[in-house]
């Protein structure tokens, strides 16, 4: 049996471009290592030589899918990667990306962070038009429907498709030997780019940047296409004008600290998402994602902040329960606590988010066995109310323990002595102006209003 335990809600996917270099596919490899937090599922790349394309893509993680030899086979100048997320039993394999299609028009290869809400009709209607849908993801879509454009000029055909898409999307595109990269209206998902000696180097985040050694641009606009064609580079904002909707969870949890988006460190602004003052004598943080809000909280407290928590690294989202009779793992395969530490104490523990409530249960029980006296629980995430339709993986509404529950009912489920969650405004005091954001998670205001369902057959990214 197949168990779940951590509910931490998940990105569903990284985006990785490189053109203009004669090692592509290499510098791809090694940008979605550093990708690797948004996407365990899948991993794939396709690179181009511009007469044809070469792929490799499969599931599990980077270092699963690629070798030396399997880098030596995907020559060319542009490449295109990504890692994925997908929900337990889909078929990894098949929805793996990018995926890549000879078309009327060429040779095209598509690879997507975002989820699109309008993709049910968009599907149906291009089924009656005889399209064969080879993966169920959504991002296959923009495929089909630039296949079926009437006009034969590329770029039109590209723009008038995107007008039809709802939702997010951060997408990196190769039409032959030209790479197209471009984010949706309402820039709901991060996507930067930079400069590697001549190479441009598009990615999520700029921690994938980094560690090819490349310089940090700036991040592509809400609507704005890049074009690059050889040493041409080209900018484009097709869309009328909508107001940003950027994912404040992406600032909370899903990006790597080490990354700075759109200007700010994410780091910096982790390190400020705290609220709730406690009387106690040690914080620590649910690790990893959870250190820098704990420290940020040791600091304003002028409580000392301790390792009290270990992870283990080498346990993957499920695991396989050993058996019925001792089913009840929850959080300890992951996490242990440190009983020296916390034995006796007043224990501040500072997690992201609480989701289900389940596994924060675990944790105070984990806890309160390693002799914790008293535990403050506290969340940088405002309570998580409403499922997301832009490319998260978050449970139903009824799932969500403050959907229907108070702050003291969740503290009670969850068995600690005091509960805080940061505040929507403490949030927005903190994450930065120059930018507006989607909150809908907690607020329930949908940017563009709320998409009718999430079908999760069509939701696999
Ligand atoms: S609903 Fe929440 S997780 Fe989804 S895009 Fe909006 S803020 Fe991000």
């Amino acid at each position: 049996m197949e168990t779940d335990f951590n509910e931490t809600p998940r990105e569903y996917c990284g985006v990785m471009a490189v053109a203009g270099h004669s090692e592509a596919a290499k510098l791809a490899y090694l940008g979605l290592y550093a990708l690797q937090h948004r996407g365990q599922e899948s991993a794939g790349i396709v690179s181009s030589d511009g007469g044809n394309f070469y792929s490799q893509k499969g599931a599990g993680c980077v270092s699963d899918v690629f070798n030396r030899d399997v880098l030596d086979s995907l020559p060319g100048s542009i490449a295109i990667g990504h890692v994925r997320y997908s929900t337990t039993g889909s078929s990894t394999a098949e929805n793996s990306q990018p995926i890549h299609v000879k078309y009327k028009g060429g040779r095209l290869a598509i690879a997507h962070n975002g989820n699109l809400t309008n993709s049910a009709q968009l599907k149906s209607e291009l089924e009656s038009r005889g399209a064969i849908f080879l993966t169920n993801t959504d991002s296959e879509l923009l495929l089909h429907l630039i296949a079926h454009s009437p006009s034969n000029d590329f770029e039109e055909a590209l723009y008038s498709s995107l007008i039809r898409l709802k939702g997010s999307y951060s997408i990196v595109l190769m039409r032959d030997n030209i790479l197209y990269a471009m984010r949706d209206p309402r820039g709901f998902r991060p996507l930067c780019f930079g400069k590697l000696n001549g190479a441009t180097i598009f990615a999520s985040e700029s921690c994938a940047l980094d560690i090819i050694g490349a310089q940090l641009l700036r991040e592509l606009k809400p609507g704005e296409i890049i074009k690059i064609d050889g040493d041409k580079i080209s900018h484009n904002l097709p869309f009328a004008p909508s107001e940003q909707s950027f994912c404040v969870f992406e600032y909370i949890y899903f990006c790597r600290p080490d990354s700075i988006v759109e200007g700010k460190s994410v780091y910096d602004i982790r390190h400020r998402l705290v609220e709730h003052p406690a009387e106690a004598d040690v914080v620590i943080a649910v690790p990893d994602s959870s250190n820098p809000a704990a420290i940020g909280f040791s600091k304003q407290s002028a409580i000392p902040f301790n390792h009290g928590m270990i992870r283990s690294h080498y346990v993957g989202r499920t695991f396989i329960q050993p058996s019925q009779q001792i089913r009840d793992f929850g959080a300890r395969v992951k996490y242990n606590a440190v009983r020296g530490l916390l034995a006796g104490k007043r224990v501040v523990v500072v997690d992201d988010s609480i989701v289900r409530g389940t596994t924060s249960r675990q944790i105070v029980t984990m806890l309160r066995n390693a002799g914790a006296r008293e535990i403050h629980f506290r969340s940088s995430a405002p309570p998580w109310v409403n499922p997301c339709y832009y490319g998260i993986d978050t449970p139903s509404e009824k799932e969500l323990i403050a959907n229907s529950n108070s702050v003291d009912e969740i503290r009670q489920f969850i068995g600690a002595d005091t509960l805080g969650y940061i505040s929507i405004e403490g949030l927005h005091r903190v994450m930065p102006r120059m930018l507006t954001y989607c909150n809908a998670c907690f607020d329930g205001k949908y940017p563009g209003g709320k998409p009718n369902s999430i079908r999760k057959d069509f939701l696999e990214l």
